[in-house]
């Protein structure tokens, strides 16, 4: 963890894109609460293939227009070139210097035709075609991305996106803090050299986190997994579990030298909050 102590603390919230307008107006309030903990950005999710891109960059300004940082996410499967410079280009002509770059999945089912194989070639193609304008973050998983062949190759994988010009990084989320150090170990031994931000993801509902998790490759822990079970629908039980639960997670990756904290706060400011009061940042 050592070379991850010499980065500023970085605090950051996750959204995505409401597709109502009362989404949008709840979103608004969400911004404004969580805005008073002065996140250093919010970002906003980007639907793979293209799908929410209009409501990407207009849920970015809208932020921007309450006055504070916010940076898009891109992702590029299914896209071409072409695709992927027009849109880099409406970004930079709104101002944005700073995005989160990605692969994406497509629904299963969709074939996955495009230019571009893996995120490192976007990250590859935004230097290439835009210089330095743009901060760019890349994803990276403490517990290995679920289509990596190895855990090797997965590390080797974010090793290409850094060496192809990311600056920063933020993970996928988990709840085994081993996993985390470890990795940032793991790539401080390969001389890679930017901040690795942990994605933290606050606990509502088990049945939706279960679904989630299955998905993108995080672990429940057993023991975790077996006291939310046993909630059932008691959600107080699994708000109040879930909140002890991150607050220690969050407290022991800062103690550890974490440089900061990214939450996924699906849009709603309440478990964040109370994570954040608690952790008395
Ligand atoms: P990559 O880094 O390209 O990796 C994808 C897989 O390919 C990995 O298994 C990797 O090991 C493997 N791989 C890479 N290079 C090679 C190679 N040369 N040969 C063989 N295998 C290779 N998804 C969205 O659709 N929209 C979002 O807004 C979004 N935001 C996210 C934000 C964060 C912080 C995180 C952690 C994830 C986000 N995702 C988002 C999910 C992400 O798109 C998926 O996890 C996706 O499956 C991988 O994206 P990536 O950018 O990490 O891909």
């Amino acid at each position: 963890m050592e070379s991850q102590k010499q980065y500023p603390r970085t605090y950051s919230f996750e959204f995505f894109p409401p597709n109502t307008p009362e989404g949008q107006e709840k979103l608004r309030a969400t911004t404004r609460q969580l805005a008073q903990l002065n996140p250093k950005f919010f970002s906003v999710t980007y639907g793979a293939g293209g799908s929410t891109r209009e409501r990407t960059l207009g849920t970015v300004l809208d932020i921007r227009e309450m006055g504070h940082a916010a940076a898009p996410h891109i992702s590029c499967v299914a896209s071409t070139r072409e695709n992927i410079r027009e849109w880099l280009q409406r970004y930079k002509d709104n101002g944005i210097k700073h995005l989160v770059a990605l692969r994406g999945d497509l629904p299963s089912g969709l074939a996955a035709a495009g230019e571009f194989r893996y995120a490192n070639e976007l990250v590859e193609y935004t230097r290439k075609e835009f210089g330095d304008h743009f901060m760019i973050e890349v994803a990276a998983y403490p517990e290995t991305h679920p289509q990596a062949k190895s855990a090797q190759d997965d590390l080797l994988a974010f090793k290409r996106k850094v060496d192809a010009g990311a600056n920063s990084a933020i993970t996928q989320y988990f709840y085994n803090a081993d996993a985390y150090y470890r990795f940032v170990d793991e790539c401080e031994a390969m001389n890679i050299r930017v901040p690795i931000v942990p994605g933290i993801m606050p606990i509502g509902r088990f049945s939706q986190l279960a679904r989630f998790s299955d998905a993108c490759g995080a672990e429940i822990p057993r023991w975790m997994r077996k006291k939310l079970e046993g909630y059932g629908d008691d959600t107080a039980s699994i708000r109040a579990f879930g909140l002890d639960v991150v607050t220690a997670l969050c407290d022991d990756l800062l103690q550890h030298g974490a440089p900061g904290l990214h939450f996924y706060s699906l849009n709603q400011a309440g478990l964040t909050t109370t994570i954040w009061q608690r952790l008395g940042l």
